[in-house]
């Protein structure tokens, strides 16, 4: 598979009071055309970072962002506004990021107007069509207010936004988050048929592995600003080999009551991205850390075909 997306050595740092706050550190990852790779890790990991700084909408300290071909990193102005056309983001708050005084039909139509579709008839047939394509009713939906719609239907908009230009490359930021568990499986399932449908790359955000499972060819850990692990996604459940993976498969809640919950990760709360860790940032929470950890970084290294780590002592 060719990668649309290349992101090499990609580091974002924010200033904190006058410290660096390492947010993301030489992340590299590829996602091939027509690929989902799901993006995991706790609150705080970097991950929506780590999104916004492939859109460059937060420009990142160092390293590079390929897109096709094309260089994001090196692009500004009128160049990469172009080029973000065929990048979307979907964020995990549907409501807050709805302009709350705009009926919905403006609200899908505003990528048109903002890219010169002139004629309105072109683009209320757009609209209707991608209204339709999410599964809502445009005659009912397009003359109406974001907050006379739930929380499921304001992501189905939010999704009709995101479309409605055709991009290639969607971010999903936590999708589904912010939903209730009930209507989770739908906007799931309802992402699923846009990526079939548009011919969609998927990069899927989420902090919870169950999540990511159901949607993602491949998946990417992350700690602490860090890539840990990355694999194809049958493979990283059945063995995972960094043990911060192993650690948040454990944490997926079983179904079973009976069942008592294992390792909580609460146990050991990450520590600060102004002060992190030396070697491995892992190492501190890690039951299998040495010297060797607290002294060099881990290279990310293949540990099985395809699969990938990050790891002095990788479980095996
Ligand atoms: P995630 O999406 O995985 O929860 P974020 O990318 O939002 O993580 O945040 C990564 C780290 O960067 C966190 O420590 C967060 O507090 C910090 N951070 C995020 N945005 C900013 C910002 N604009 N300024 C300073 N620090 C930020
Ligand atoms: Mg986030």
């Amino acid at each position: 598979m060719t990668a649309l997306l290349s992101i090499e050595n990609l580091t974002v740092e924010y200033a904190v009071g006058g410290k660096a706050l390492f947010a993301v550190s030489d992340v590299s990852l590829e996602v091939g055309r027509g690929e989902t790779l799901g993006l995991v890790g706790e609150s705080g990991c970097g991950k929506s970072t780590l999104g916004r700084a492939v859109l460059q909408l937060r420009r990142p300290t160092g390293g590079r962002v390929t897109f096709d071909g094309t260089e994001l990193t090196r692009l500004d102005g009128e160049a990469l506004r172009l080029m973000r056309r065929r990048l979307q983001l979907i964020f995990q708050d549907p409501i807050a990021s709805l302009n709350p005084r705009r009926s919905i039909g403006d609200i899908v139509a505003e990528p048109l107007v903002i890219t010169g579709v002139v004629d309105r008839g072109e683009r209320e047939r757009r609209v209707r069509d991608v209204l339709a394509a999410v599964g809502l009713d445009a005659d009912l939906v397009m003359g109406r207010l974001p907050h006379e719609f739930s929380g499921g239907q304001c992501q189905r908009i939010c999704i009709a936004r995101a479309l409605i230009l055709e991009p290639e490359l969607v971010i999903c930021d936590e999708p589904v988050s912010a939903l209730d568990v009930s209507i989770r499986a739908q906007i799931l399932n309802l992402l699923e048929d846009m990526k079939r449908r548009y011919g969609l790359t998927l990069l899927f955000i989420a902090h919870d592995l169950a999540v990511v499972k159901a949607v993602s060819d491949r998946i990417a850990v992350m700690y602490l600003g860090r890539l840990c692990e990355v694999g194809p996604t049958e493979q990283l459940f059945a063995r995972p080999a960094h043990p911060y993976t192993a650690l948040l498969l454990e944490a997926i809640p079983v179904p079973d009551p009976t069942v008592k919950p294992a390792a909580n990760l609460a146990a050991g709360e990450p520590p600060s991205p102004l002060d992190p860790p030396s070697g491995c940032r892992f190492r501190t929470r890690c039951p299998r850390a040495d010297q060797t950890c607290a002294d060099v970084v881990p290279e990310l290294r293949e540990i099985a075909v395809g699969q990938f780590a990050a790891c002095h002592h990788p479980l095996g």
